[in-house]
């Protein structure tokens, strides 16, 4: 009998963590390797969100926060998302977590009974069917491909849903595709949501900012939904405050309040140093931040121009975030140096083996036909990198 739980034996481990530990692993035995694996930004935290935390530290912010997070915090998030994306909330329905990877399963945890159903448009963000299969839910799953721009569209959505459907969980702009839904697009699924009261649409918007394409658009704003959906972002990619591990939700009243009572037993809230900063951070201007996402955007021109020459590898042009997913069915089936590639699984560790890159196979992303690269990373990595992988596959 295992000691661990069936609950936690079911769960999968990070890919991205894999891989990237992987990769780690690989460069202390002395191989020079690339990583595009984790998603997370290369840029140091600005100036002026490190002063804070200092003077955090010197005014003894040492002791618990409420809950849910301190007051001044959630009311400059209310703030932003009033000044960045039209949307209406009060402090009380703000909770500030570690990291919006907790403020998502917050909201699961909040909502899901055992065998519930929740929504998955795939490919989707790697945690989002552990967490689901962690609070007791199944994951219902879209499939989507590189031919719709890895997008849903309303009709799928009405088809997936049953009567044990609670939630719908998807990023826009999306780990791992780099699509995002226009308003237009979202407006159809909160049309579709809106006949069904009882679904919560969670709507990760962590990337917000970081779009080259158009305008960000958050589900939440369409009235027909705002009372359905909890928004969730966090201060890990725009501010390339990773690290520091915080994250929000914005949700309806009866929500916040669950959020709140699931935080107070998992973690007490967010590290009050982190929090303080944050607040600094929210009130900047986000042409502050522009710097770094003109610099994604350089780099996402560069490495798609690149990968657009490497046999066998298809892509779309990736219109946020910083992620790049080619599909890679072309030698899916294939022995290449007497390996099996059954699956992106398999074609991603046989690169990371031979071409000395680190990515991470797409099959825990839900697209088991993909492979995704995270571009936040040099442009002279990004170039030695996809020199690589195009010299070493060149051969087959
Ligand atoms: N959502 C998405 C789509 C992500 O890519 C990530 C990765 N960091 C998170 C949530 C979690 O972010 P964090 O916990 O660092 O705020
Ligand atoms: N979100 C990042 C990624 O997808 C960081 C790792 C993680 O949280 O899974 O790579």
């Amino acid at each position: 009998m295992s000691k661990i739980s069936d609950r936690l034996n079911r769960l999968s481990y990070s890919q991205t963590f894999v891989m990237s530990n992987k990769v780690r692993e690989m460069k202390a035995s002395g191989v020079d390797v690339i990583s595009l694996t984790l998603g997370e930004p290369d840029f140091d935290v600005p100036q002026k969100i490190k002063q804070a935390a200092f003077d955090a530290i010197n005014e003894n912010y040492s002791h618990y926060s409420p809950v849910p997070g301190f007051l001044e915090l959630r009311q400059a998030v209310a703030d932003k998302l009033k000044r960045d994306n039209n949307l209406d909330y009060k402090p009380t329905q703000i909770c500030v977590s570690n990291g919006a990877k907790q403020s998502i399963i917050n909201v699961l945890a909040a909502i899901v009974n055992d065998g519930d159903e929740v929504i998955l448009p795939a490919p989707y963000w790697v945690s989002y069917d552990e967490m689901v299969k962690l609070v007791g839910g199944t994951s219902v799953f879209i499939e989507t491909s590189i031919d719709t721009d890895f997008k849903i569209t309303a009709a799928q959505l009405e088809q997936a849903i049953t009567p044990k459907t609670k939630a719908l969980l998807y990023s826009s702009p999306c780990n791992p595709s780099g699509s995002f839904y226009t308003g237009e697009e979202l407006e159809a699924i909160a049309n579709v949501i809106a006949k069904y009261p009882d679904i919560t649409i969670i709507s990760d918007e962590i990337y917000e900012f970081i779009n080259y394409d158009g305008e960000h658009v958050s589900i939440a704003s369409f009235p027909q939904v705002y009372e359905q959906t909890a928004v969730i972002n966090g201060m890990s990619k725009a501010f390339a405050m990773t690290g520091w591990r915080i994250g929000y939700s914005a949700c309806p009243d009866w929500l916040a309040k669950a959020c709140d009572k699931v935080q107070g037993q998992m973690t007490s809230g967010a590290n009050t140093v982190a929090q303080r900063a944050s607040i600094t951070a929210l009130k900047m201007d986000p042409q502050e931040l522009q710097y770094m996402i003109s610099e994604f955007h350089k780099r996402r021109d560069l490495v798609y121009g690149l990968m657009k020459e490497i046999k066998g590898f298809k892509c779309n042009l990736p219109k946020s975030a910083f992620y790049i997913f080619p599909d890679i069915s072309y030698y899916l089936g294939k022995t290449l140096n007497g390996t099996e590639i059954k699956d992106a699984d398999d074609f991603a560790m046989f690169l990371l083996e031979n071409a000395h890159v680190g990515c991470v196979g797409g099959v825990s992303f839900g697209s088991p036909e993909c492979i995704r690269f995270s571009y936040a990373a040099s442009e002279e990595e990004l170039t030695e990198a996809m020199t690589r992988i195009k010299n070493f596959l060149d051969q087959f």
